[in-house]
């Protein structure tokens, strides 16, 4: 057999893995210095960035300012907010936008060339510049991907996963990685003085995600593996109105449709948010996914209702989630739209400083894998954009000119996988995950869960490390659910349903400490 990593690679400077929007603005604002992205599938491909509908949030309109943006950010975030870093957040969002425009992104102006800015719930201004209405994320990532290719000092290395980071003296040395499609690859070493995570959420650890396949956590896991603090894992965004018609991922019903006044109604006709919130369907997003939650749990189909409000101005008013319903043979002009509420974005992260350094030396982590300080327990619309340009360009400026000091040395590889993870196990953990680490959660049911994922890391002893990495993020989450005893945000206790004061502040957890919980309530169980 092979020795572990016959192959070892020296990254060209620093080396970023993950192609999204963080990856990839990072890299284009650290040329013409070099640097190295890794992508599992070629560039476009796999990355929830393509896929964001809105844009990104920016106070830019007259009138507006990044004050009221942090003071917006700050109350979405239910109480956990670092405030100093939503204020400077805000403010370095112009430039970010500029650097946008200046890759390529062709944002949506008016005739006297002053950005078209969407408002989005919970956004106290029009604030959301955006591509061709619902095109942002394809148009921005089209750009940065044109920009990327004709930028020579950037070396994209497509059909790679990470699955490990190469320690050594204390300090991330680089990572081990293989090829994409066949977990049983043997590991090849990429060395690297510094190593920047931009893997994205953790959509693949629930049983239905908005997010694309692939994306399940596993920057969040191998960090974590590898010693790193993690903050927030708790506090995951369910979307309320992913289209309920058996797909995974699930597309979206955007709430600009609630917005023009689609109504929620349940098989039995009637409308059920207006005696749940003043707000009614404009209610914030967390209740209005628990409204439903609740609903369908009460055996009932929930559906989105758009005929009234917007009827045959659908397919040009929503192009975009008008072709999801025509591909399910919906037509929302004639018919309601089936909804559930599913799994959208992760507010927890690997924990960093103001400028992206994770707890680990050599480490960064920037966009969803991140856990900035941005979010709090509930991230406010289209600012997850926004934070993976901002810190993608604060980790540039900070690696400036430390490309050097990578150790050359050979570093101990992970053990070989031996034997296969069976398909129903993945399934397993992603049916738990949203039964019991969900939307609505209690203290049973998150030790039912946490002895599940115990049970299937057991099981699956010697299996290729992505499988490991899941569980690993999985455990995190749940622990963290479980320590936090009170309702914020995207975390709802339905044994401690209302919010404690005195908990109004963000988690931090490594893995042994959530090890620790998942002992616990095994023993209990
Ligand atoms: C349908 C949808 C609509 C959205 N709309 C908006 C919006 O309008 N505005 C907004 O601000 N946010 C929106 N969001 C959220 C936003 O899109 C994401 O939070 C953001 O794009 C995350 O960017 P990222 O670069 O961190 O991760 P991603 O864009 O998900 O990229 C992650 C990258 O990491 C790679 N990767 C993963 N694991 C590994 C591994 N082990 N090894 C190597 N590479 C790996 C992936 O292949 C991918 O290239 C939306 C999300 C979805 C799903």
């Amino acid at each position: 057999m092979a020795a572990p990593h016959d192959t070892v690679f020296d990254a060209e400077g620093p080396l970023i893995v993950g192609a999204g929007l963080a990856g990839l603005f990072t890299a284009l604002k650290l040329a013409p210095a070099p640097v190295t992205v890794i992508s599992p599938v070629p560039l476009g491909g796999g990355a929830s960035s393509a896929w964001a509908q809105a844009g990104v949030a920016a106070a830019l309109a007259e009138g507006d300012t990044p004050e009221a943006h942090a003071r917006d950010t700050v109350a979405a975030g239910a109480g956990t907010v670092d405030e100093a870093i939503a204020l400077s957040v805000a403010r370095e969002a112009a430039a970010c936008i500029e650097d946008l425009i200046r890759f390529g992104t062709p944002f949506d102006r008016d005739a006297a060339g002053r950005f078209v800015q969407s408002r989005e719930a919970a956004h106290s201004a029009h604030r959301v510049v955006r591509v061709k209405g619902d095109r942002a994320g394809k148009a921005i990532m089209e750009a940065l991907i044109a920009a990327v290719r004709a930028t020579p000092a950037i070396r994209v290395v497509e059909g790679l996963e990470v699955d490990d980071l190469a320690l050594a003296e204390g300090r991330v040395a680089g990572v081990f990685a293989r090829r994409a499609a066949d977990p049983w690859a043997a590991p090849i070493l990429f060395r690297a003085a510094n190593v920047v995570l931009a893997t994205g959420g953790v959509g693949g650890l629930y049983a239905v995600t908005s997010n694309p396949p692939g994306v399940a956590g596993q920057g969040l896991g191998l960090a974590a593996r590898a010693g790193a603090a993690i903050g927030d894992p708790e506090f995951v965004q369910f979307h309320p109105t992913g289209i309920a018609v058996d797909r995974d991922p699930a597309p979206l019903v955007s709430e600009a449709v609630r917005g023009e006044g689609a109504t929620l109604i349940d098989d039995t006709g009637a409308r059920f948010m207006p005696a749940i919130h003043a707000d009614a369907e404009l209610a914030p997003r967390d209740v209005v996914a628990r409204a439903i939650h609740a609903r369908i749990a009460a055996g009932h189909r929930v559906y989105l209702d758009a005929r009234a409000a917007i009827g045959a101005r659908f397919a040009e008013d929503f192009p975009t989630v008008h072709a999801h319903c025509a591909e399910a043979g919906i037509d929302p002009a004639t018919e309601p739209i089936p909804v559930a509420p599913i799994q959208h974005y992760h507010m927890g992260g690997v924990r960093t400083d103001a400028s992206g350094r994770a707890s680990l030396a050599g480490l960064w982590a920037v966009g969803e894998v991140a856990c900035t300080g941005l979010h709090g327990a509930n991230r406010l619309a289209s600012n997850s954009l926004l934070e993976a340009v901002v810190f993608g360009a604060r980790i540039a400026e900070a690696l400036a000119g430390s490309d050097g000091g990578a150790l050359r040395g050979t570093l101990p590889a992970p053990a070989p996988a031996t034997r296969t993870v069976p398909e129903a196990a993945a399934r397993t953990l992603r049916r738990t995950m949203s039964a019991d680490v969900g939307v609505v959660r209690d203290a049973p049911g998150l030790a039912r869960a946490l002895a599940t994922l115990a049970r299937l890391e057991r099981e699956a002893a010697g299996a290729p490390r992505a499988f490991l990495n899941m569980t690993t993020a999985a455990t995190l989450i749940a622990a963290a659910a479980l320590g936090r005893t009170e309702s914020r945000g995207g975390h709802f206790r339905a044994d401690h349903p209302a919010p404690d004061p005195g908990k109004a502040r963000p988690t931090a957890i490594t893995l042994a400490e959530a090890l620790e919980i998942r002992a616990q309530a095994e023993e209990a169980a």
